[in-house]
């Protein structure tokens, strides 16, 4: 089944065109910088030419027209007509409580996301917009919402009770969620198929790194704790967002700056992490070349990240009585071999012994064995791959509907 995969930020609509039934990529593509004076607009087609040009995108509206005037334009000739895609599956970042599964959206489904906004401002509100603007785009077809909480559903209630009184989590719902769920459920079903073993026993610390960053832990297959919590502000250190920090500092900059609570906001979500660390950049990229030009605080940024990351590995070992694999993911995860070296080194202890030239030797795109023969504990790189799950899921969700065009 051909699978539309929608995934829209603030400002930018990425997609992915998925053949679930060869679990193949028809085209992907990118429109950023919507509503500024000029938007960029990127399409990757799998038997064509890659295209990149400017052009005035106003709203998620305009974006994804002009996304499907591509896929059907002369040039590409990726679909010959819309009614080839069977469905559309959306990312959508938080569930709350009540989402533990991808649903069929309905107005219900949209109430229910646009009630998660507070739990979520940077993500739901535009993941909202997009789903608004695909429905009106491709309205005979069903439209799926994948929530990056579902997978987290299963945590037991001590790993999702905050220490707060208990009449704030029936009140209000504040406990620990998860993110990032598509993508741990992903790497850790490519572990079970390689070790060819049911996930029963098996333990598993799944490190998502990329621009937002979670740890989780998965016991017998299921998520059993991660490192985000009621928001995905918490947890790692993040490209712009803080991660966990001690909650008075909020009190005692409110008293000393006398900052509005907006202003808090920004401050932890975009002005902190690996920028505010290094107070040069977020990008794991540019603070690896200046810390190798020399540059003190963006090798104290890359320290704080990965003494996180040997936080979290150490003590999801400790709760799950053991570990049998780790795996690096997403952008930093699979791509650079220092930051994985440095996530666990000298931890034999523990039964990690890195394969120093596997480290170095793991090509993108490509999962690799980094750990030594002998390491009682596996480490691998396995490529993440959100979209493929939420499109496999919109396909069996659409099928089952009676909005299925096969029904
Ligand atoms: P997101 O999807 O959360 O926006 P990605 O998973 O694409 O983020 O990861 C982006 C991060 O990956 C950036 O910090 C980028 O610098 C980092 N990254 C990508 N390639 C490399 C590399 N070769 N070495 C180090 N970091 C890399």
């Amino acid at each position: 089944m051909l699978v539309l995969v929608i995934n829209c930020g603030s400002s930018s609509v990425k997609y992915d065109l998925i053949d679930t039934e060869h679990q193949k990529g028809y085209c992907r593509g990118l429109v950023e910088r919507i509503g500024a004076v000029t938007s960029i607009v990127k399409h990757q087609p799998e038997n064509g030419k890659n295209t990149k040009e400017t052009k005035v995108i106003q709203n998620h509206t305009e974006a994804l027209k002009e996304i499907l005037s591509y896929l059907l334009g002369p040039d590409s000739k990726v679909i010959s007509s819309v009614s080839d895609i069977k469905a559309v599956g959306h990312r959508v970042v938080h569930g709350s409580d009540m989402f533990k599964d991808s649903v069929l959206i309905d107005d219900d489904v949209k109430e229910a996301i646009e009630q998660a906004f507070d739990l979520a401002p940077l993500h739901n509100p535009p993941n909202l917009k997009g789903i608004e603007a695909a429905m009106a785009a491709l309205p005979d077809i069903p439209h799926v919402a994948v929530f990056d909480t579902a997978f987290h559903h299963s945590l037991p209630p001590k790993a999702y009770l905050y220490g707060i009184p208990n009449r704030l989590y029936r009140r209000y719902k504040i406990r620990k969620y998860g993110f990032h769920g598509t993508s741990h459920y992903f790497v850790s079903r490519q572990y079970f198929k390689l070790i060819l073993d049911k996930p029963s026993k098996t333990k598993v610390i799944s490190c998502h790194l990329g621009n937002g960053a979670s740890i989780a832990a998965i016991e017998g297959g299921k998520s059993v704790d991660t490192s985000m919590g009621f928001t995905p502000l918490s947890g790692m250190v993040m490209g712009t967002r803080s991660g966990d920090i001690d909650p008075s500092i909020l009190f005692y900059l409110v008293e000393k700056e006398e900052l509005p609570l907006s202003n808090l906001h920004a401050l932890l979500n975009r002005h902190s992490g690996l920028l505010g660390l290094s107070g040069f950049a977020a990008d794991m990229r540019d603070l690896i070349l200046e810390a190798e030009n020399g540059d003190r605080r963006c090798q104290q940024a890359i320290d704080v990240f990965t003494y996180k990351i040997r936080q979290y590995i150490g003590s999801y070992m400790a709760t799950m009585n053991g570990c049998d694999a780790i795996i690096f993911t997403a952008g930093i995860g699979e791509n650079s071999a220092l930051i994985r070296q440095k996530a666990v080194e000298n931890m034999e202890f523990l039964g990690v012994k890195l394969d120093e030239d596997r480290n170095e030797a793991a090509k993108p795109g490509e999962i690799t064995r980094i750990s030594q023969d002998d390491s009682r504990v596996a480490v691998y790189v396995i490529p993440t791959n959100e979209e493929l799950v939420i499109a496999i899921d919109a396909a069996k969700i659409a099928q089952a509907s009676d909005q299925s065009p096969w029904i």
